[in-house]
């Protein structure tokens, strides 16, 4: 059974190759023609459009970077809707739960089921198929949905329709930048008032400062000043931008929601929204011209 695979970026195309040397028949399609080309290397087949991938696939997974190219993707000239063979798609991107149920309506007026699966871990959880996958849909769907979601990462239900798992996904993802945003201007106190960044590291991982930035992007980004995860500032942004507008809408109060997300904008906006999203601590640095730099490793 041949399986699609729209958007081939950082996260989709590591997913895609976990999913071909898994044995599956995949189908792909991408704007870049350079990530094609390295799947149809790797056994897959090439799609020149998201329609053509539908006339060919029953289930399409699909990992792109905003709502807009998702609506477009799905329901636009030459989307998947317009497909011949497709029944469902499962959508691994970020664009918050309203977009996702629009999606999911205006899909389900082609006989088209969506499956919400955002997933957490990065680009280094996509490689090693070590995601936390986050699913909601209908059963019958995620029936056919967790084979292929398993070979990824942890399969995690959370729902029973689609746009739960995008709630699930921006609440993930703003503890995430909240982690981040704090620990930067932790460290570069400490760095300041003359604490080795490494000595910091160790030892608020064996104590209760420890959290996703301490454990991971300090130790393996920061501190080593390599700055490569793979997560554009701009997107981080994007998901905050859609939590907090759906907290808004949901009449839930953010003091803190509204904070991080003006410090991410702000360092998007110094940094520019291509860069590692690591880079939030460098505004920070220049600000107090303290650099969160090791040559130790500060991995717990
Ligand atoms: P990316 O920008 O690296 O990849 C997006 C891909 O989609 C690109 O290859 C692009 O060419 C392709 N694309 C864009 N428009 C297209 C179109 N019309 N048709 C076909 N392909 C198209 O983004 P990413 O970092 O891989 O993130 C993808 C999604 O996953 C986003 O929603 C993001 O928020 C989410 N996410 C990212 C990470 C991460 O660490 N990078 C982690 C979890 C979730």
């Amino acid at each position: 059974m041949k399986i699609g695979f729209i958007g081939l970026g950082n996260m989709g195309l590591p997913m895609a190759r976990r999913l071909v040397a898994a044995g599956h028949d995949l189908v792909v399609c991408d704007l870049d023609p350079a990530p094609v080309q390295q799947l149809v290397d790797a056994g897959a087949k090439a799609a020149a459009s998201p329609r053509a991938v539908a006339d060919r696939a029953e289930t399409i997974l699909v990992s792109l970077p905003t709502p807009a190219v998702l609506q477009a993707v799905a329901l636009g000239e030459d989307g998947i809707a317009g497909g011949e063979r497709v029944r469902r798609v499962v959508d691994l991107s970020t664009v918050g739960p309203a977009v996702s149920r629009q999606v999911a309506d205006g899909l389900a007026q082609h006989g088209v089921a969506l499956v919400d699966s955002p997933v957490s871990g990065g680009v280094a959880g996509a490689t090693n198929g070590t995601l936390a996958v986050m699913a909601s849909g209908a059963e019958v769907d995620l029936a056919v949905a967790e084979p292929l979601l398993s070979e990824i990462g942890r399969y995690l239900v959370v729902g029973d329709e689609p746009g739960m798992g995008q709630v699930m996904k921006l609440v993930n993802n703003y503890l995430s930048a909240t982690a981040l945003a704090a620990t930067s201007e932790a460290l570069v106190y400490g760095a300041k008032a003359g604490l080795d960044p490494a000595v910091m590291i160790e030892v608020a991982n064996a104590g209760s400062g420890r959290n996703s930035a301490t454990q991971d992007k300090f130790p393996n980004q920061v501190l080593p000043g390599t700055f490569a995860s793979g997560f554009a500032i701009g997107l981080m942004c994007k998901d905050l931008k859609l939590f907090t507008e759906d907290a808004e809408a949901r009449q839930v109060p953010l003091f803190v929601g509204s904070a991080v997300r003006q410090i991410w904008q702000h360092a998007s906006d110094r940094r520019g929204a291509e860069v590692d999203f690591t880079e939030i601590v460098r505004p920070l640095e220049e600000w107090t011209g303290t650099e969160v730099r090791s040559e130790r490793d500060g991995a717990a």
